[in-house]
């Protein structure tokens, strides 16, 4: 088991930055998730880790030792891909030695690797075939096997799930978090899949165009987001963001009024120093938390367009866009779960200050 450290971690390619100094520190026995759109340089920050990408300035530390110029054998790791990448032409018994053959591994020791990581994935049964034979998720456990038998100080997985089908996944999920429960090691998971991340992450780190947004427990970075991109991209359905204006404040709260909703204005207490009057912000507010008319601290007036129906609750999807200036607001409304259809028809809901976030406008949280 082993703690990885990356200080001030600088990635270029040609004379281009794409990631701009990375600190992360991930603890012994720990499962970190990299999350992030497309592009962000989660990819290559896991493979600099492997080894795979040499690092352009900073440090990277593997179990308190400088890794910056070990081989990528020689850093205790094992990495799973997204293609799975086994051999073809051999049985799943011989992709799961393999490795360990050609590095002279002794042979009781090997067979002992390969019935330990087939027990633990429960493959026993699939041993003589060739991955042709197996079925999508069948082969990602092989992969996961190949780096089992390695024993590393470290796991990564770089989006490992994203070719299986959606049940698939959700069951795979569910396997590799037993998997670092049963062996207690460092793991490091990339994705850009944000349920994944929430699901099976200890702490998560938040990547935005090669800089870490934001590192926490799932739940704290939903409840407590540093800013407007971390509140967007955590949650599903994505948090509402509500144009607004501070019409007023006093040392213990702010008055604002929403650009969309005449007359819709509320008080929301707050510590440190307020927004100027007449300054915009945004409020972020979660699916969740629109309440019933009369039942917040602002009524709001919307048209619902579709409902979507997923038996436990039901999501609406409503417009509003009363101020030109605005620009029209799409929100997305949970309900109870209902059968009702929405035909645009008129709905009320009520929001309420202690249930809804503050950022400024340019996306920075309001304390
Ligand atoms: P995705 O989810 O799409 O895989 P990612 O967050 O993993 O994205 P990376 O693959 O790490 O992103 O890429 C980050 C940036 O670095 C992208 O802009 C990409 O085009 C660029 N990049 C990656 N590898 C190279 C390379 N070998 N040469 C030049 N640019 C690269």
């Amino acid at each position: 088991m082993a703690a990885v450290t990356l200080k001030n971690v600088v990635k270029r390619f040609g004379g281009f930055e794409i990631i701009h100094g990375a600190n992360i520190d991930v603890d012994d026995g720990e499962f970190v998730v990299f999350v992030g759109p497309s592009g962000c340089g989660k990819s290559t920050l896991l493979r600099m880790i492997a080894g795979l990408e040499d690092i352009s300035g900073g440090e990277i530390a593997i179990g308190g030792k400088l890794v910056n110029d070990v081989e990528p054998a020689d850093r205790g790791i094992a990495m799973v891909f997204q293609s799975y990448a086994l051999y073809p032409h051999m049985s799943v018994e011989q992709n799961l030695s393999f490795g360990l053959r050609m590095n002279g591994n002794p042979k009781a020791d090997t067979e002992r690797r390969v019935k330990r990581a087939s027990e633990i994935l429960r493959i026993a049964e699939l041993m003589k075939r060739r991955p042709r034979q197996l079925s999508g998720g069948q082969r990602q456990r092989v992969a996961i096997g190949r780096a089992i038998v390695r024993e590393p100080q470290v796991f990564l997985f770089d989006e490992p799930l994203s070719n299986l089908d959606a049940e698939l996944r959700v069951q795979m999920r569910v396997e590799i978090s037993r998997l670092h429960k049963e062996l207690g090691v460092t793991m490091i998971y990339v994705t850009h899949d944000q349920t994944e991340a929430m699901t099976l992450a200890d702490r998560i780190v938040v990547l935005n165009a090669g800089n870490i947004e934001q590192i926490g427990a799932p739940l704290d970075l939903y409840d407590n987001p540093a800013n407007r991109f971390v509140a967007g991209f955590v949650g599903s359905p994505k948090m509402n963001f509500i144009a607004a204006k501070v019409v007023g404040n006093d040392d213990v709260a702010v008055t604002i009024e929403l650009a969309n909703h005449c007359d819709a204005k509320l008080r929301k207490p707050l510590s440190g120093a307020p927004p100027a009057v007449g300054s915009e912000v945004v409020l972020g507010v979660r699916p969740e938390h629109f309440f019933e008319a009369g039942e917040g601290d602002c009524d709001i007036a919307v048209k619902a367009d579709v409902a979507e129906h997923l038996g436990s609750v039901s999501y609406v999807y409503a417009s509003a866009g009363t101020n030109a200036n605005a620009g029209p607001e799409e929100l997305i409304i949970e309900r109870e779960a209902s059968r009702q259809r929405a035909n645009g028809d008129h709905m009320v809901v009520s929001i309420k200050a202690g249930r809804l976030l503050l950022f400024d406008k340019s996306g920075a949280r309001i304390r």
